[in-house]
């Protein structure tokens, strides 16, 4: 009797409002507010789960995942096979696994637009692989096949949908396309991988399907999922939005910036597998979960709310009917059932109970999050995290109790026993980092051992609202840093030559302070017979970039193979609280004296650092200079990789590139890709090279097939440096890409190579004389061997640039 009479106030309170302010008309942040109150309460109508398996990010059926989840509430999780850090960047100069770390972000914010979950199985990316049996010797099938059904176990999916086929593509795809057919039978069956079941039990996924590329919906168990609804919570299409998931993969672009005008893409999918009860699709399916029912001792206990017998998102702009509703549906043990019958399904009937307490926290007004103060939490020092509490309700809350959890703190925190309309209420968590917790910086170190976004802290409270209980809140995560951590040296490696190997080393050390007072200390370089150190000083959550220089050495030999040690170190006792080792390599190379070098920059800094490693006189090109600059003052130009896809505008301005080279210029293009390269009209594209090149999408993966010399004559291969096997040996990650497969008869193809087993291909560095000048393109990758300090990156590089004659001759 408690209930009515309390609502009634608040309605009250409610038809007030609107009297003296008028009808409001909806600002951003309330249509925000209402589509996720539409979503809360969509989700509360579906109790299944479907899981979307893929090799890499951005190999998600993103469009798919989001009809499921925006449109019909399904319960949304992802599974990736890699972090994706043996791809290419197309906005930033990480590689390998400080790529990873970009990426993991990458999905996680995709996800977020998505309405779905991403899980990782942490297998290392090492890059194109050509086949599913190269990917299996990397990781491991059984490993693999461990990894996916545990994942398969513990989220419990009805059914699974993949883009991966057995057959096709990446070897990555492939095999993950292989490990989720057999997973689907083992993570049921309980003599597979038997250890697994101490901490979570057999599971029988449903069904499986396969994306298919074609439209044959006609197949029998087949349906399609069709993304050019418009949303009705958020005012758009699922394909717009789907399209706004995967540009969140900024680093795999470019991609379209809007869906086109017939609409985005239709996602096919026929059926792999299937449980052995499991009822059959039917006809016209639009879902992979259409016909799929539970036993109707669960199905009873599990029915969604409603007004009037209609579902309530159609009460979504009806906040304080729909918040009755759900007080009700909570007082009457919704989503729960008799001990025996939840035992059935615990982890069902969890997430829909959850979904309940998100629906009520939502119609309630009530929001919890946690701030810490710092930039990171440091062992032995007092973290300092706000927890605060809103209403932004109408009614009166009650908290009950507020429990933060993380790094082993368990505490409750003293907060208001209630919250009023409109109010805030904060509590500062404090307690002491454990001397003994691990750094999880940098995250490029943690990729693969669950640190990668740092340590987990939760913060929940149990709120109370007309007798009713429920759950709101929140998961952050922080770093845990040392007192100064070092976020970067440069360079590392560090390389020096023949012509730079008794100037003195100069590094440059990005330090960040994540003490709450100011920190005064030394940063220190230490190495072989070397030794340097300044005095640094810090403010609170500092940033800052120190040079440390270290003179008078005579390196060469020395430093081959060595390391040197740079250390941020306490005052007294002098010992170092953040270390970063940086390799020293000594590469024997030298460029013709008096050459002057331009370079246009795609991505990164390799270049930049290359040509000063080797002693060469070289500016750093831009757009404007190729368009408007005297190029006739360097002896050679460097554009690096993707150039044409990188600086859109060199396309209009290769004439004067190639007009540069006419007059005895030598032009040094590194390699691109198929799509950025060939001639297409429309796109306004010629060819690019003096004398026709085509590119197709072959590659050589493996980082150590042979390389032989088809022009052993030419001055690639012998000045000023004399090319040797050796110059090939210990590459890493592959030997290159989108080769060309045709080239006019004015180029000498100088290398050749090959995977195991493939035919040679022989366009991978082709040079041709070109009116006065020396035109050379090759798709190998030498910038990976440049940035790696690999010294025969060096040598060879060094020919490209010694390669045409002296300036004026
Ligand atoms: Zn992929």
């Amino acid at each position: 009797m408690r209930f009515g009479p309390r609502i009634t106030r608040i309605t009250l309170i409610l038809l007030v409002g609107v009297l003296l302010f008028g009808a409001p008309t909806l600002s951003q942040t309330e249509k925000t507010d209402n589509a996720q109150l539409y979503q809360a309460l969509l989700d509360l109508t579906n109790s299944w789960t479907v899981m979307c398996v893929a090799a890499h990010p951005d190999d998600e059926d993103g469009s798919s995942l989001t009809v499921l989840r925006r449109k019909y509430g399904v319960h949304t999780v992802s599974l990736f096979s890699t972090f994706g850090e043996g791809g290419q960047n197309a906005v930033g100069p990480e590689l390998y696994e400080d790529l990873g770390v970009i990426r993991a972000h990458e999905t996680m914010a995709a996800a977020e637009v998505q309405g779905s979950e991403p899980h990782f199985l942490g297998f290392r990316d090492f890059g194109f692989s050509k086949s599913a049996e190269e990917t299996f010797r990397a990781w491991g099938e059984r490993e693999f096949l461990r990894r996916m059904v545990f994942q398969i176990r513990r989220l419990r999916p009805d059914a699974i949908i993949t883009n991966h086929d057995t057959t096709s593509g990446h070897g990555h795809h492939q095999a993950t396309g292989r490990i989720v057919l057999q997973a689907f039978d083992a993570a049921a069956d309980p003599k597979q991988f038997p250890e697994q079941l101490n901490e979570v039990s057999v599971w029988q996924v449903q069904r499986l399907f396969v994306r298919t590329r074609g439209g044959d919906t006609a197949a029998a168990q087949a349906f399609a999922i069709d993304p050019n609804e418009t949303d009705p919570a958020r005012g758009m299409t699922y394909a717009q939005e789907a399209l706004a998931g995967l540009q969140k993969h900024a680093t795999q672009g470019p991609w379209p910036k809007t869906v086109p005008a017939s609409g985005g893409r239709v996602s096919y999918y026929t059926l792999a597998k299937q449980a052995p009860n499991a009822p059959p699709l039917p006809a016209g399916a639009k879902t992979p979960l259409n016909g799929l029912k539970l036993p109707e001792r669960l199905s009873e206990r599990l029915i969604a709310p409603t007004i009037e017998g209609k579902p309530l998102t159609d009460f979504a702009d009806r906040r304080l009917e729909v918040l009755v509703s759900l007080i009700n549906a909570r007082r009457r043990g919704a989503f729960t059932a008799p001990n025996d019958v939840m035992a059935l399904d615990p982890q069902r009937f969890k997430l829909m109970s959850s979904r309940l307490d998100k629906a009520l926290a939502v119609a309630t007004g009530v929001a919890v999050n946690l701030n810490p103060e710092g930039s990171a939490l440091v062992p032995g020092e007092k973290a300092r995290i706000v927890a605060s509490l809103s209403n932004n309700g109408v009614g009166e809350i009650q908290i009950k109790q507020v429990n933060f959890h993380g790094l082993r703190a368990d505490t409750p925190l003293n907060v208001a026993d209630k919250m009023l309309p409109g109010t805030e209420t904060t509590a500062r968590i404090e307690f002491t980092t454990p001397k003994t917790a691990s750094f999880t910086v940098p995250a490029s170190e943690h990729l693969y051992d669950g640190k990668l976004f740092g340590e987990p802290l939760m913060v929940n409270a149990e709120l109370g609202l007309e007798g009713i209980t429920f759950n709101a809140g929140t998961e952050i995560y922080s770093n845990v840093a040392p007192a100064v951590e070092i976020l970067g040296v440069e360079p590392a490696p560090y390389v020096t030559t023949p012509a730079t190997s008794q100037k003195p080393l100069e590094f440059k050390v990005k330090l960040q302070n994540h003490l709450a007072g100011a920190f005064r200390g030394l940063l220190r370089v230490r190495g072989p017979s070397l030794e340097t150190g300044r005095e640094i000083e810090l403010q609170p959550d500092q940033i800052d970039t120190s040079n440390v220089v270290v003179r008078s050495l005579a390196l060469t030999g020395l430093m081959q193979n060595a390391n040197v040690d740079i250390t941020v170190d306490l005052p007294n006792p002098k010992d170092p609280i953040a270390k970063k080792v940086v390799p020293l390599v000594y590469a024997d190379a030298i460029v013709v004296a008096g050459r002057k070098v331009g370079y246009l920059p795609s991505y990164d800094k390799t270049l930049e650092r290359a040509l000063s490693s080797l002693g060469v006189d070289a500016k750093q090109l831009t757009i404007d200079d190729i368009a408007k600059a005297d190029l006739s003052v360097f002896n050679t130009i460097v554009l690096d990789n993707r150039p044409y896809e990188a600086h859109p505008e060199l396309v209009g301005l290769n004439s004067r590139l190639l007009k540069y080279v006419e007059d005895g210029g030598t032009l040094v293009v590194f390699y691109s890709k198929t799509g950025e390269w060939n001639p297409d009209e429309r796109r306004n594209r010629p060819q690019l090279a003096p004398y026709p090149i085509i590119l197709d999408d072959e590659r050589v993966t493996q980082e150590d097939a042979p390389v032989t010399f088809l022009a052993p004559r030419n001055f690639l291969l012998h000045f000023p440096n004399r090319i040797t096997q050796t110059d090939f040996a210990n590459w890493v990650q592959e030997r290159g890409l989108y080769f060309p497969k045709e080239w006019d008869s004015h180029y000498t193809a100088v290398l050749a190579t090959s995977d195991k087993g493939e035919p040679p291909l022989r366009g991978g560095l082709l040079v041709a004389p070109y009116g006065r000048g020396n035109y050379i393109y090759t798709s190998f990758v030498w910038y990976r061997q440049l940035r790696a300090g690999l010294p025969g990156g060096y040598r060879f590089f060094a020919n490209m640039i010694s390669y045409g004659r002296p300036k004026g001759d």
